[in-house]
């Protein structure tokens, strides 16, 4: 099965793993603005 681990931030999809069952793990990616939130928003 796969696993997804997604930025709690962004959304944005960092990896993918093998897991036992489909799961969404949340972890943070490596924009400065999601490693340090509150610093400022993402302009897109
Ligand atoms: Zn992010």
């Amino acid at each position: 099965m796969l696993g997804v681990i997604l930025c709690k931030y962004c959304g944005s999809e960092i990896a993918t793993v093998d897991t036992e069952k489909v799961t969404i793990f949340y972890s943070d990616c490596k924009r400065e603005v999601c490693r340090e939130p509150g610093k400022g928003r993402v302009d897109e």
